[in-house]
């Protein structure tokens, strides 16, 4: 049985049309589900008993569970059991512009970066489409509010999960789901240029974000081992063409790392390195991991390596730190309990 809440629309609609059935079941399932958030097949009562059966046949409405709910200052901390009992975090921001969620695409993560907590414990598997629309419904629940904007950018690599993102994506976006703008929703990647390359081709009108966090091969190897397969030419000419052809702004993050990629000839090589592309450099504060190798630039240092890409032309700006108290903040995220 599959679960109900990791179909799109359009292949609902494929499936009542294989059956012999209208379309418009699919956005009559799709209103049970994410507005009147009825979640009872049983339940949807404009729809005829026999396809009630099928689909109770074919489909559950199973939800992963809310197991437990850190809070620190404009932010919550959600840990959530699913159902074969692995366990992901998801992290809730308050914005003066609205409320964003921070979703985890995979249980733990293979890409290995060094400074990141997630990849700790290696990929123990993705997570299905279901998996990640349930951490927002979830979150929604418990706050009672609506979540205006989301982030793929808690544990794991998305594009390492590619189909059941796209899914995920297409399901929040739909007017008839949870009709999130595709503006709002931010796809982080740490350069898997083939899966770039396909994403390029969608015309979803999300957002994408490159994890850089070098200037150098010399640097980006060592941060970064992905880069060993992807290096920083490879990606950054595919981040050319995904521009060109979505003509979309592209978010480079850089995640600022006391004395190792935040010199003054770190910024000059990542100002070059961007020269003349529609993107902006948001650079994130290092948050302490179990790693310990690492330790975070000076506020000052970040100030002065901002300034030195904006002096090159190159737009800028600084993520604010949220949630670190709590270990919600970025590359804090993991799939194990203490
Ligand atoms: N795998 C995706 C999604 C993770 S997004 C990716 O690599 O893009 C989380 C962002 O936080 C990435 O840019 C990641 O590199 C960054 N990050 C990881 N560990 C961090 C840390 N300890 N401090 C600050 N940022 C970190």
């Amino acid at each position: 049985m599959e679960n109900l809440l990791g179909y799109t629309k359009n292949m609902l609609e494929d499936y009542f049309v294989n059956r012999g059935e209208k379309k418009y079941k699919a956005t009559q399932v799709f209103e049970w589900l994410y507005r009147h958030g009825e979640y009872d097949i049983a339940k949807f009562s404009n729809i005829k008993k026999s396809i009630i059966t099928t689909l109770q046949t074919d489909f559950t409405t199973d939800f992963i569970k809310i197991e437990k709910v850190l809070e620190g200052k404009d932010v919550k901390k959600f840990l959530f059991r699913l159902l074969d009992n692995e366990k992901i975090e998801a992290v809730l921001m308050e914005h003066d512009y609205g409320l964003s969620v921070c979703v985890s695409s995979q249980v733990g993560c293979n890409m290995g970066c060094r400074f990141c907590e997630s990849g700790r414990l290696k990929k123990v598997r993705n997570l299905e489409a279901y998996e990640i629309v349930e951490q927002i419904l979830l979150i929604q629940k418990h706050i009672g509010k609506r979540i205006s904007s989301v982030v793929v950018m808690g544990i794991g690599e998305p594009f390492d999960n590619y189909d059941n993102i796209i899914r995920f994506i297409k399901i929040i976006n739909d007017p008839k789901g949870l009709a999130i703008g595709s503006r709002h929703i931010t796809v982080s990647t740490c350069g898997l240029v083939p899966k770039i390359k396909e994403f390029s081709n969608l015309d979803l009108q999300v957002n994408l974000a490159l994890s850089l966090h070098g200037a150098t091969d010399e640097v980006r190897n060592y941060l970064m081992p992905v880069n060993k397969v992807y290096n920083i030419d490879t990606v950054i000419t595919t981040i050319k063409e995904y521009i060109t052809k979505t003509n979309r702004r592209v978010t480079i993050e850089y995640v600022m790392l006391n004395m190792v990629n935040d010199r003054d000839s770190d910024a000059y090589n990542l100002a070059r390195l961007l020269k003349g592309m529609n993107v902006y450099v948001n650079l994130i504060p290092y948050n302490a991991t179990s790693i310990g190798e690492f330790q975070k630039s000076s506020q000052e240092r970040i100030a002065e390596f901002g300034k030195i890409l904006k002096q090159e032309g190159i737009n800028v700006t600084v993520r604010r730190e949220f949630g670190g108290n709590i270990k919600a903040a970025c590359g804090q995220l993991r799939s194990e309990s203490d």
